[in-house]
C-alpha cells in the first residue's frame, strides 16, 4: 500500500501472524486480486486483499519482476507488506533482491531453508542491511492479510528442514477469502504432495497454483483428487525442462481443472468476491 496510507500493527505470535491495516480511504471495491505475473520461467504471484495489503510470493529469475510490478500497482506506491519465498531457487528468488532494493518491505517470510547459489547470498546480503520482519513459516501457521483474507501454511513441517533437497523444504499455503480459496504449491514435488495429500489438511481449493510449472512428476492424481481444483494456474516461461509436460496437464484436465498457462497468455489476473475465482482480462 502507499506509504500514506500505512497505519499498521503488526502482531507476531508463535503460531499466527496479524497484518491488519487501517484503510483510510473508502473507493475500494471489495474484491481480492491475485495476480500470476508473467516473469518467464518462474513463480511471482501478487496478491492485493479488499483493503489493499499487499503480498508477493516469489520473484521470479530476473528483475522483470520490477515492470510487472508497475503494470499492477500505481506509480506512487513504493511498499509491499509482505514478501514471501517458497524455496531459495534462483527462479524464485533472483527477482526478489531488486524487489527488496526498490520497496519497503514489513515482513519476509521463508521456510527456514538455505540456497547455494550466489543469487541466494546476494539477497542475504541485501536482507542484511533492511529493517524488516523475518519469519520462518511454519505447519500450523496463520498469515492475517485482512480481516476475510488469510493464509494458512500446510509446510514446511519442522522435521523435513533437513532435507538436502530444498524442493522438500517448501513453503506450501492456502489462501481463504471467505468461501474462496486458492492453494499455493510452490515447486511442490511428487513426495511433498503425496505428505501433504496423506495429512488431514483441508486442501480442496477452488484454484491451483501448480507445482513445479507443470513438471512431469508433480501434480499427482492423489493430491489433485484432494484438492479438486476448477482452475489451475500454471506459472513457466521458456526452459529446458520441458515445463509444464504434457501429463501433467492431463492429469489436471482429468481432475477437472481448467488449465492456463502463464507461457501462453501472460500475466494471469484472478479476482475474488470472497464465493470465487474468476479469470479477468486486463
Ligand atoms: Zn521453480
Amino acid at each position: 500500500m502507499p506509504f500514506w496510507k500505512k497505519a499498521m500493527l503488526v502482531l507476531l505470535g508463535t503460531a499466527a501472524v496479524f497484518i491488519w491495516s487501517v484503510a483510510l480511504e473508502g473507493q475500494r471495491d471489495g474484491l481480492l486480486k491475485v495476480y500470476f505475473l508473467d516473469v518467464g520461467q518462474g513463480d511471482a504471484i501478487f496478491i492485493e486483499t479488499p483493503s489493499g495489503n499487499q503480498m508477493l510470493i516469489d520473484g521470479g529469475p530476473t528483475d522483470m519482476i520490477l515492470s510487472r510490478l508497475g503494470d499492477v500497482m500505481p506509480y506512487y506506491d513504493t511498499s509491499i507488506d509482505i514478501v514471501a519465498l517458497t524455496h531459495p531457487q534462483d527462479d524464485h528468488l533472483t527477482g526478489l533482491i531488486p524487489v527488496l532494493k526498490k520497496y519497503d518491505v514489513e515482513m519476509f517470510i521463508h521456510p527456514g531453508a538455505v540456497g547455494t547459489s550466489a543469487s541466494y547470498r546476494e539477497l542475504e546480503r541485501v536482507m542484511g542491511g533492511l529493517d524488516m520482519k523475518n519469519v520462518e513459516a511454519a505447519a500450523g501457521m496463520r498469515i492475517h492479510l485482512d480481516d476475510e483474507v488469510y493464509m494458512d501454511i500446510y509446510a514446511p513441517y519442522e522435521k523435513g528442514r533437513e532435507s538436502d533437497n530444498l524442493n522438500e523444504i517448501m513453503l506450501i499455503g492456502k489462501l481463504h477469502f471467505r468461501d474462496a480459496s486458492l492453494i499455493l504449491t510452490g515447486d511442490a514435488e511428487k513426495i511433498d504432495e503425496i505428505n501433504l495429500a496423506s495429512s488431514n489438511a483441508d486442501l480442496e481449493s477452488d484454484v491451483l497454483k501448480v507445482s513445479h510449472h507443470g513438471s512431469k512428476n508433480s501434480s499427482t492424481a492423489l493430491f489433485l483428487e484432494r484438492v479438486s481444483p476448477q482452475l489451475a494456474i500454471i506459472s513457466s516461461g521458456v526452459n529446458r525442462y520441458g515445463h509444464p509436460h504434457a501429463d501433467a496437464i492431463e492429469r489436471l484436465r482429468a481432475a477437472g481443472a481448467e488449465v492456463r498457462r502463464t507461457d501462453q497468455e501472460g500475466t494471469i489476473t484472478l479476482v475474488s468476491d470472497g464465493n470465487a475465482f474468476l479469470v479477468v482480462r486486463q
